[in-house]
This record gives structure tokens, sequence and C-alpha cells, in this order.
């Protein structure tokens, strides 16, 4: 019987798919809490990444013979199960890439360098991650185009009123993270992609931290590119996509040129395939886009709105826990209304001890800055820790993760 939306999801269960779980370090069995950096791979998906090797690993796209064609069909079949999984129309809005940095990438190289100049303006938020932010910053610096920041309040939310002040008929991009990789803060995604679109101009969302964690219809957001990477919803490294409406990515030139983006090359000039090669030169990512075609029916059988809830749940009650404590400070809107991850920090330990001590008891979460230094400095910061929580966790993690707390304290004082 097929599970309900509302119903919890069976973790042992889940727990048995992903063997890296059973893992020891130091003695006790891992406690993995840095999945916003990267999630775990099941079974299911290791077993597609070694399917493809072991039985028609091949070239795409070039060859007649079987391997070629089974790798082929396999690898077109991917893109439409990606679009599936994000609500786009059809395989033909999917480019695969390397991961979300370079589909940002692609389109501010492939977009922005043509259509942006002096007096133009770019969106973004307080609150993105480097990927996006140092490279529409880099592409406003080359172009002239001016790169705003819509502020983020003392909660951690967006500030909307903000967005309407800054979002003009001169702004050409929005750019913004659907769901903060360091506050767990999420975007009123459609209510940008309104105003955007008010003024003419295009929605860029960074979905690394949404598509593997909640459902996404990139349709209803409507949203003009969505970029996410596999590797952080349990899929392989290697893989991310960009997802572009139809219409703009025909119009747009290509970003990297090469085999497989030509339809008819001469001496002097050359023309373009179809949509998606056209921005996928070169020998294509094609056994990490199967297994992240995988990693989709994987997720989709789970459900992701049980998937998501699971999560919040989790991080409401890391927030719960942790703000117990009086020395602990928690960045970002309150537990309830936050998704699976909670960055925080003790008062008289940094993060980095904290991370080095919490390894000593097999939990495994991320210090730094998250690859948001602006962020980090407008909270007065130079760094933070955090747990991030995916759909293998359970509250007896986070309880392991607040005993390692506790020690870290005692140790410190
Ligand atoms: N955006 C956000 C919000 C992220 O969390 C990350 C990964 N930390 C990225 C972009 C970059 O992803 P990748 O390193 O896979 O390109």
């Amino acid at each position: 019987m097929e599970a309900s939306v509302t119903d919890p999801l069976d973790t042992e269960r889940i727990r048995e798919d992903f063997p890296i779980l059973e893992r020891e370090i130091n003695g006790s069995q891992l406690v993995y809490l840095d999945n916003a950096a990267t999630s775990q791979t099941p079974e299911q998906v290791i077993d597609t990444i070694t399917e493809y090797y072991r039985t028609y690993n091949s070239n795409v796209e070039r060859g007649i013979h079987q391997l070629s064609q089974e790798a082929s069909i396999a690898y077109e079949d991917a893109h439409d199960r990606v679009a599936e999984f994000i609500g786009a129309s059809d395989g033909e809005e999917i480019i695969f890439t390397k991961n979300t940095t370079e589909a940002v990438n692609l389109v501010a190289y492939a977009w922005g360098l043509a259509e942006l100049g002096p007096g133009d303006e770019i969106v973004t938020t307080e609150m993105e991650h480097h990927a996006s932010l140092v490279t529409w910053q880099q592409i406003g610096k080359r172009t002239g185009a001016e790169v705003k920041y819509i502020r983020i309040d003392e909660n951690g939310y967006l500030d909307m009123d903000h967005a309407r002040e800054l979002i003009t008929d001169d702004t050409k991009m929005v750019s913004a993270v659907h769901v903060s990789n360091t506050l767990g803060t999420v975007t009123p995604i459609s209510e940008l992609a309104d105003i955007a679109h008010d003024h003419g101009a295009y929605l860029f969302v960074d979905g690394a931290q949404s598509a593997p964690n909640r459902p996404v219809d990139v349709t209803e957001i409507d949203a003009d590119f969505f970029a996410f990477s596999g590797h952080k919803m349990c899929g392989p490294t290697g893989v991310g996509v960009l997802y572009g409406k139809h219409a703009i990515l025909e119009e747009m030139q290509p970003y990297l040129y090469g085999g497989m983006m030509i339809r008819k090359v001469t001496y002097e000039d050359s023309t373009w395939e179809e949509l998606p090669l056209k921005f996928e030169a070169g020998t294509p990512v094609i056994s990490q886009g199967i297994a992240l075609a995988a990693a989709c029916d994987y997720l989709d059988e789970i459900g992701m709105e049980r998937i998501q809830r699971h999560e919040e749940a989790l991080a409401e009650y890391a927030y719960e826990e942790l703000t117990a404590a009086d020395d602990v400070t928690v960045y970002g809107p309150p537990g309830a209304d936050r998704s699976g991850l909670v960055s925080f920090n003790l008062d008289s330990v940094h993060a980095h001890d904290l991370s080095s001590i919490l390894n000593d008891y097999a939990v495994a979460i991320r210090a730094g800055d998250h690859c948001t230094q602006p962020l980090h400095d407008k909270l007065g910061i130079a760094a933070s820790a955090r747990a991030s929580f995916y759909l293998y966790n359970t509250r007896e993690e986070i309880d392991k993760l607040i005993e390692g707390v506790d020690a870290a304290r005692s140790i410190f004082s």
C-alpha cells in the first residue's frame, strides 16, 4: 500500500539502503549530519552506476552500435526523468552540468555577458551561496551591471518590502537562493518571481538546498532558471542540473563550444544542436546523469513531501534542544519555520573545535562559513557549526549531537 504524505518515514528501513551508515568512526556508529554539503548514496543509485559500467558503458549520441544506443537512450531518458522530478515540461529544458555552481556560471556567461550592460541591475539576496554571489558579482564587474542585495531581517527572513524597492525596470535578473544553506530560511520564491516578471526581469533560483529536500515545481514557481546538484539528493557527484524555460534557452548562445553541441561545422562557421545538447559540449556526464535519474526514482518513491516533513521535524527538535542552553546561538528563523538544517555557535567553543570534538563522537557536522562569507560578516561571526538532516536521520542522532555539544562545553569551560 502506498504511503500517505502524512505517514512518518520508516527510517530504520530507509537506513538499510545506505551502506555507509553502518560505518564506525572512532569506535562509534557514524552519525552523518553534513547532508547540506553532500548526502549519502543509496544502494539503488550505486547499483545503477555499477550496472552502467558493467553492461553498457559507451559514449552517447555518436555510435550506432548497441552499447552506444543503450547509453544514449538511458542518458536522454535521464533528462526526461529529472524534468518530471521538478515539474519541467520535458528533457529539453534540462541541461546536465557538473554541479549548481556550473549551472549559475552557464547562465551568467551565456546570458549575462550577452544581455547585461551599464545601467542594468542584478538583484540578489544577502544570504546567497558564493556559487551565485561571486558569479553575479564578477559578471556585474565585467558588464558594468550593478549588483544589489535584498536584506535579511534580524530573524533571518528575506525583507520583501526591500525586494519590492530594489527590483525595478532596470533589473534584468533576480537571482535568489530557494532555501538558505546557512540560515535554513525558505525564500517566498513565487512572490519574487511575480515581482521580477512585473518588471520584465528573469528569476534564477538556486535550488541546491530545495530540490533535494522538498517537492519542487518549477512551472508553479514560474522560475526562468532553476539549478541544483545531484550529490545533495542521493545522487552521485559530478552532475548538476540547469533548468531553463524552453524559449529562453533557445535564444541563448552556447556557453561551451566543441563536440556534441554542434550540428554543422565548416572552417568558417558552425551551427548548434537542439536543446539540451547545445549546452552540453563534449562527452557529457553519462553515468552520473543516469544515476541522478535513479536518485529521482528513489526520492519520489519515498515521497518528497514526507521527506520535507521528516527533516523539518528534526530541525525543529534540534533547534529546541540547542536553544535550551543559554550559551548557544542558532542563526535564522525559529525552529518550526526552517528547512532541515541548523547553524549555531557555542559561546565558549570555536565551531572548528566543536566539529573536531563531535568527530570524536562519530558525529559529522560542518564548521566554517558554508560558502556564505558576506552573510557571516553580517551576522558578526567568522564561522558557525551546521548540522543538516536528511531522510535517514533520526531524533536519536540529534541526541548524540547534543551529547557531543555538552562534552565540548565541559572540555572548554
Ligand atoms: N548553492 C547552495 C545553496 C548550496 O548549498 C551549495 C552547496 N553547498 C551550492 C550552491 C553549490 O553547490 P555545488 O558545490 O554542488 O556546485
